[in-house]
C-alpha cells in the first residue's frame, strides 16, 4: 500500500484537505476480508478544530465491496459510505483524559502523529464498516425458491381445477 503521511496536527490547525480514490486491492487488510478486492475506494480526509478548540479530522468513505453472502455463500456488492469524526489526542494519557471529557459514543480519538499514513485510516473506516455477517437483502436462490411457490400455487388454484375440468 502506498504511504499518504501528513501531519495530523498542523493538517488540522492549517484546515487542511486531501482527496483520492484508491484501489480496494491496495489496502492488504482489507482485501483479505473481501470475497474479491474489486472496486475502488473514494475518500476524502479534512483537518479542522471542534469547538472546544481540539484538532480533529472527518473521514469519509465511499465503496461498494465484494462480499460473500452467509446465506447463500455468493459474493454481492455491498455499499459503503460513511464519515466519521476523529479527535487527535497528542499521546495515549491525553486520549483517554479527551474520551472522557467528550462522552460522545460518535467521536473516536485517535493518538496523532507527525508522520500519519492516511490510508491506513482510510482502510480501518471501510473495515469499521463492514458487516459481522454479510447477507444479500434478499438471495438469488431464493427469489427463484419464491418463484417455484408461486407457479405450484398457481397450479391447485380453483380456476385451474375447474379449466381441468372441462
Ligand atoms: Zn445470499
Amino acid at each position: 500500500m502506498h504511504a499518504l503521511s501528513i501531519d495530523t496536527f498542523e493538517f488540522s490547525r492549517l484546515k487542511e484537505r486531501r482527496e483520492g480514490e484508491t484501489a480496494v486491492a491496495e489496502f492488504t487488510r482489507l482485501s483479505e476480508e473481501v470475497a474479491e478486492p474489486s472496486g475502488t475506494v473514494v475518500w476524502a480526509v479534512e483537518g479542522s478544530t471542534n469547538a472546544l478548540g481540539h484538532p480533529q479530522l472527518t473521514l469519509s468513505v465511499k465503496v461498494a465491496v465484494k462480499l460473500m453472502c452467509q446465506r447463500c455463500l455468493t459474493p454481492f456488492a455491498y455499499e459503503i459510505e460513511s464519515e466519521s469524526v476523529l479527535a487527535l489526542a497528542k499521546d495515549d494519557e491525553a486520549a483517554d483524559e479527551l474520551e472522557a471529557r467528550l462522552d460522545d459514543e460518535s467521536i473516536d480519538v485517535i493518538v496523532g502523529s507527525k508522520n500519519m499514513n492516511v490510508l491506513e485510516l482510510i482502510e480501518d473506516e471501510v473495515l469499521l464498516e463492514l458487516p459481522p455477517s454479510p447477507k444479500h437483502p434478499v438471495c438469488p436462490d431464493q427469489v427463484g425458491q419464491d418463484t417455484e411457490a408461486m407457479v405450484s400455487a398457481k397450479r391447485v388454484s380453483p380456476f385451474e381445477v375447474l379449466k381441468n375440468k372441462q
